[in-house]
């Protein structure tokens, strides 16, 4: 990492070298498959749905072909609880390290623009030499064709961005017909492609330490026993340049810098665990590189605990860590069990209001008027039934509907007949079950009014 002094006097640019070491080339691999996968997201159908989608403003979402709507907002929050105790309990055990692997701004600023960075203006010494010359020709095309691949790119992504919240079919439709005609859709892609573009080539690294609050939760979430990207100064120090006869005085760290010129957010490891820290191990491999040369173990800089650096003590469990293990455990239980539970159909039944029973003498029933609403949860239509379990309940309709449209509701108005006879107590509850093709789609209960048969 190197500073340019011909950069914002108020920030210190950041030119981190890359060394393609084993790390690097496997973080390339998991980037590349996370890459083909939010981009192809999209497109992919499940169920007849988009894989994934977060439609906020039509308050539908869509995970893995099954359709949450708003009133399965509960779910929605339980799900959001549960994957940020996931998040707790994966950082108090590995750190930060879904920052430097599966992070969107990570993978996207360094496997993608930094690469262009690099293919058109050279490494890192090369860059800071272009940003500190005069503006020539030269320097004017490398400039302007960097440039406009970084703004090309962020259209890019501000449209797959967009597809995950208004869908790839509205996202088409954006694309191919009039401007006129989606006037909103074009302004969102232009100001999501300024944002990308800004952010990948202007804010870079103060994303993740500044503007990120993930980042700042370390400090809570992390403690001795957290596997970290950690310089082990019980082996490295104390450090210095390697002169024969001091050789069995100093310790396996030269002071060669080159943890610090490979960081992306420009910091040092050696001087322990930063808020800046994304866990990206690009330190971890220009380190073993120079152990490899001075002939020195492996991982002077690695994946570990402060414990084990300290005491040299193996990784154990914590109670913190059976902590989040329990709470997440419970959370997937209950989530799960409200998952597979949930039904297709939401019916929501209320007696019509003003209203408690009238007794009907020319055939000694009682009846109780209801209100009902429907609404479709499935991602097709629907045709229904609603059917009593009480075999001497009769339903008599008012207003009657027996079909549901994708994502649509249905509202109906029944009396509920019942033999006087039957009648034990005032308030009786009643049971109903919704059948679509003689498969049951929603049970429900209500309460049934009616003077006690003496
Ligand atoms: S790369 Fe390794 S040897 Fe060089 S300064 Fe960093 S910790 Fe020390
Ligand atoms: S200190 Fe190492 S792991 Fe942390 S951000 Fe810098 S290079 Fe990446």
């Amino acid at each position: 990492m190197l500073a340019s002094p011909t950069s914002s006097s108020a920030r210190k640019w950041i030119y981190p070298r890359i060394i393609k070491g084993k790390l690097y080339q496997y973080r390339s691999a998991v980037s590349y498959f996370f890459l083909v996968l939010l981009f192809a997201a999209p497109f992919i159908k499940l169920n007849g749905e988009q894989l994934i989608l977060m439609n906020i403003l039509e308050r539908k979402f869509v995970f893995f072909g099954v359709i949450f709507w708003p009133q399965d907002f509960y779910l929605f929050v339980l799900g959001l609880l549960t994957f940020i105790v996931f998040i707790f309990l994966f950082t108090v055990v590995f750190g930060r390290v879904f920052c430097g692997w599966a992070c969107p701004q990570t993978i996207f600023l360094e496997m993608v623009f930094r690469k262009i960075e690099n293919w058109i203006e050279g490494d890192y010494l090369k860059q800071k030499k272009l940003d500190e010359s005069p503006l020539t020709w030269n320097k004017f095309f490398k400039k302007t064709l960097k440039h406009t691949l970084f703004f090309l790119i962020s259209f890019c992504i501000a449209n797959i961005f967009l597809a995950y919240i208004i869908g790839t079919a509205p996202l088409i439709k954006i694309m191919t017909e009039p401007i006129s005609l989606h006037l909103s859709g074009f302004i969102s892609i232009s100001i999501f492609t300024v944002i990308f573009y800004l952010v990948f080539s202007r804010m870079r690294e103060l994303v993740c330490t500044v503007v990120c609050p993930y980042g700042r939760l370390q400090g809570v979430l992390l403690d001795n026993k957290s596997i970290i990207v950690a310089y082990d100064y019980e082996r490295g120090e104390p450090r210095g340049k390697r002169v024969k006869e001091q050789e069995n005085k100093l310790g396996d760290c030269i002071d060669c810098k080159l943890c610090v010129h490979v960081c992306p957010t420009g910091i040092d490891i050696r001087n322990g665990t930063q808020m800046e820290c994304i866990n990206c191990t690009a330190c971890i491999d220009a380190c073993d590189l120079v152990m490899e040369k001075i002939d020195r173990p492996l991982r002077l800089i690695g994946f570990k605990s402060e414990e084990e650096i300290k005491y040299r003590r193996p990784f154990k469990l914590s109670n913190r860590i059976y902590g989040y293990t329990a709470v997440l455990v419970i959370l997937i239980s209950v989530l799960s069990y409200l998952l597979i539970s949930r039904s297709d159909v939401k019916t929501t039944v209320l007696r019509a209001s003003g209203t408690l029973y009238q007794l009907r003498d020319k055939d000694n029933t009682v009846t109780n008027l209801y209100n009902a609403e429907l609404i479709n949860k499935t991602n097709g239509d629907l045709s229904f039934e609603l059917v009593p379990e009480d075999k001497a309940a009769k339903i008599q309709y008012i207003l009657k509907e027996d079909h549901l449209t994708y994502g649509g509701q249905a509202k109906l108005t029944f009396f509920v007949i019942m033999p006087q006879q039957h009648i034990k107590q005032y308030k009786t509850e009643i049971s109903f079950k919704l059948l679509s093709k003689g498969k049951v789609v929603d049970r429900f209960n209500t309460t049934f009014i009616a003077p006690p048969n003496e």
